[in-house]
């Protein structure tokens, strides 16, 4: 490898809306926006990190730029990506496109610049655009000086914000603004892509390695290409992704022991199930990894009952229960191994519950099948005297 490393999600970063991964309805809207002429001059995009709130909001600002398409009247929801405005976009260098970050800029004085800057006509393109980042970080009077020009701002400024925290932007700013929530991407979808790009850069890669890599990043593109990141630099002379490299890379766990310990737990063997997290643990998986990775999966195995209209559900849901539960837990313990620990022994002793299925009665409910029921169910406790129902 030589010369300069441009960063994956910089590489392949989306240049137009139809690029845009798991956020097709919200694409959809803004194209017919752009499309019809009809477009608001300020948009609000949330969600977590990574999704691609800047990247939605710097395309927009191409689409509302660029002076490649025919009519320099009307924005357009296809830019030409050759024209002097997008090249200039894609360099980060465009006169009329301006970039803050409220996370460094947040005082009254930044706002009142940018404020000043609106009655000045664009220079290269249609209009003047402000991309504020994590807006919820402005100063409550830099919120206020920003309200006047945000509800009537001159015909050729477009402000395009984005946050990571909706509930702490101002209700007076949210209301002048068209919002779109976007959405973790899909581990499905995810995992499509980081293969895709593992493949553009000349890597052949095992799915379930992209599988892990998905699930890891927690729907979130940038996490998962950084991860691909470190991946690659580790690969290269094998020039082929497997999983153990991903596991080893990342700290994860393999897919055959996610279901081993799972089916542990579901046969009620809460030895083996914790002599293999144990295993896996001290392979180098970080205990949360493991938690969410059995979440996961139980997830999938819970969605495939459904499918299969399979009966046998109850137990699955009541595990999906009790770790759900945990998952807080997790997050605060000084030591998540112990509470992992502890939630598969919780977990594993469920299998020696009573299920919902077998103790249903087949014939319509009498009085005497429902005397049955209360004797069934009381006998799975040690201890209980059935002798004084009934
Ligand atoms: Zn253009």
């Amino acid at each position: 490898m030589s010369g300069h490393y441009v960063v994956l999600s910089r590489k392949y970063r989306p240049k137009n809306l139809d690029d845009l991964i798991g956020q097709e309805v919200m694409a959809q809207f803004i194209r017919t926006c752009l499309n019809e002429n009809k477009v608001p001059h300020a948009f609000l995009f949330h969600g977590i990190r990574g999704i691609g709130k800047t990247t939605t909001a710097r395309i927009l600002a191409r689409c509302l730029s660029c002076v490649g398409n025919n009519d320099p009247s009307r924005p357009t929801s296809s830019p030409c990506g050759t024209c002097k405005s997008c090249i200039a976009i894609d360099n980060d260098n465009h006169m009329d496109v301006m970039e803050f970050d409220a996370a460094s800029r947040t005082g009254v004085d930044d706002i009142r610049e940018i404020v000043e800057s609106t009655q000045y006509v664009p220079v290269l393109g249609k209009s003047k655009i402000f991309i504020i980042d994590e807006v919820h970080m402005l100063s409550k009077s830099a919120f206020n000086a920003l309200l006047k020009t945000l509800e009537e701002p001159p015909p050729h400024v477009k402000f395009i914000f984005a946050t990571t925290e909706l509930s702490k932007v101002p209700e007076t700013v949210l209301s002048r603004c068209m919002t779109f929530q976007l959405n973790p991407i899909p581990t499905a979808k995810l995992a499509e892509h980081v293969l895709d790009i593992a493949n553009k850069e000349g890597f052949t890669m095992e799915a379930e390695a992209a599988e892990i890599v998905a699930t890891e990043s927690g729907g979130s593109v940038r996490d998962a290409l950084s991860m691909l990141d470190q991946i690659i630099m580790l690969s290269y002379k094998e020039g082929s992704i497997t999983s153990d490299t991903v596991i080893k890379t990342i700290g994860g766990a393999r897919q055959c022991d996610v279901d081993a310990i799972l089916d542990f737990v579901i046969t009620g063997n809460p030895s083996d199930a914790t002599q293999l997290t144990e295993h896996v643990i001290a392979s180098g998986c970080a205990p949360f990894t493991l938690f969410s990775s059995l979440q996961s999966t139980l997830y999938k195995r819970i969605t495939e009952h459904v499918r299969k209209r399979d009966k046998k559900l109850s137990n699955l849901l009541y595990l999906w229960q009790i770790l759900l539960k945990q998952t807080e837990n997790m997050k605060s313990a000084e030591h998540p191994e112990h509470v992992l620990i502890a939630a598969i022994v919780i977990l594993a002793h469920t299998a020696s519950f009573p299920k919902i299925e077998d103790l249903m009665i087949k014939d319509q409910p009498t009085a005497d099948n429902s005397y049955n029921l209360v004797q069934k169910i009381l006998a799975r406790f040690p201890g209980s005297d059935v002798s004084e129902i009934g």
